[in-house]
């Protein structure tokens, strides 16, 4: 009766980022990794480049194909008519090495960038390609560990404090009384790269001589990324380090969620977390790592209003902690069951349920899928469903669409 199937184990793909660890998707996912690979982020959705594959009558069908085919079957019509798409892409991330700190335009910006890119010929794959899509990209996440990132410019207040503070930085304070943050941050990304070094060299060479052990300081974040680039002298400065006391810093508890909008610039700094996004791949980045930085375009939509980070609220329903974001595309849930406990379901569009602690049953109509940690399953639209616990505590992510 395959006509009645409306949920399928769902098959995710590992991307081999080298900023990723080696050992906590392995774990996590129960596949060796003899040959220490970094696996940096597990992929559920969608997306062309990496599709999701649903087993349905044990034969393996790549999700955004089934969704072409059939997308009333698959996403439902409303979701069909307003995006054209399964709108989100859920990841699980393991970041050892820091990322590039960036920026991601709103949905209106992404268009333009976009067209005028492909006017200009630039190819979707080139290097220096900054719009590879013509969608928006808010982010959310929550931590499944302590979880470290650059998040939003600090207020004026605290910039002036960091200015005064450190030596290497007076030369800045009259630049920043005058023009404030934006023009400071602009300031030091068209500095050319001679004068970044004089300015920050001392700095550097100071902070490379002692062991700082604080990550609630840049100290640790600038000695992390020395490590990384395994660098003995300093040689080129790079200009993220501005951003590391530009920006705050931010410690994630394990269960808290972060949402990211358009234009708040930030990087992630070390841990796990599940990351819900938009299907986009549009990012403008400012450093830390050696990926294409366009200064004006990341000005352009950069914004430099000072903020005090704040987790997102979920609002609470039972078994269920539901994180709604203030965009359209997609809303995530953390569900945990104890030992026999049900919750009862219902979707609106597709939703993709992941995992990560325990054993569960999940039962719609006849029927049924177990799935254990690390296991993901898709539930069609308009279905009622329900996920019981089988053995002792369980956690399950959710992805959906509101
Ligand atoms: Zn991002």
């Amino acid at each position: 009766m395959e006509q009645q199937e409306n949920i399928f184990l769902l098959k995710g793909k590992v991307q081999h980022y080298d900023w990723g660890g080696t050992d906590y998707l392995p774990e996590l996912l129960q596949f060796e990794n003899n040959g220490k690979q970094p696996c940096a982020e597990y992929w559920m959705g969608a997306h062309a480049s990496a599709p999701s594959i649903l087993i349905c009558n044990s034969e393996e069908r790549p999700l955004n194909e089934l969704i072409k085919n059939d997308p009333g079957k698959f996403i439902g019509k409303k979701v069909q008519e307003r995006f054209g798409e399964l709108p989100y892409l859920l990841k699980i991330l393991d970041v050892k090495k820091m990322l590039s700190i960036q920026v991601h335009p709103t949905k209106s910006e992404a268009e333009k960038g976009f067209d005028a890119e492909e006017k200009k010929g630039t190819p979707v794959n080139a290097a220096n390609r900054n719009y590879k899509d013509r969608n928006h990209k808010p982010e959310v996440m929550i931590a499944l560990s302590e979880f470290w990132l650059l998040h939003g410019f600090k207020t004026e207040e605290k910039i002036a404090q960091v200015l005064n503070e450190v030596e290497a930085f007076h030369p800045l304070q009259n630049i920043f009384k005058e023009k404030g943050t934006k023009g400071l941050y602009q300031h030091v990304m068209e500095m050319p790269q001679n004068e970044v070094n004089t300015m920050l060299l001392p700095l550097v060479k100071n902070i490379l001589s002692n062991k700082a052990s604080d990550k609630s300081k840049p100290e640790y974040w600038i000695q992390k990324l020395f490590a990384e680039n395994k660098s003995e002298e300093p040689g080129d400065l790079d200009k993220g380090i501005f951003s590391i006391y530009f920006f705050n810093i931010v410690k994630a508890e394990k269960g808290e969620a972060i949402f990211q909008g358009a234009g708040l610039p930030h990087a992630y700094l070390e841990g796990q977390n599940v990351e819900l996004m938009a299907n986009s791949d549009n990012v403008l980045r400012g450093g830390l790592t050696s990926k294409y930085v366009d200064v004006p375009e990341l000005l352009k939509h950069t914004s430099f209003e000072g903020i005090v980070p704040k987790a997102l609220q979920p609002q609470l329903n039972k078994n269920e902690k539901i994180f709604n974001c203030p965009v359209p595309d997609f809303g995530i849930s953390e569900i945990t069951l104890g030992e026999n406990e049900t919750i009862q379901l219902q979707t609106g569009s597709l939703e993709i349920l992941f995992v990560l602690e325990g054993d569960i049953t999940v039962e719609s109509g006849s029927k049924k899928i177990d799935a254990k940690r690390g296991e993901a399953i898709a539930v069609l639209p308009a279905s009622d469903f329900r996920i019981t616990s089988k053995t002792g505590n369980s956690v399950v992510y959710k992805a959906f669409v509101p």
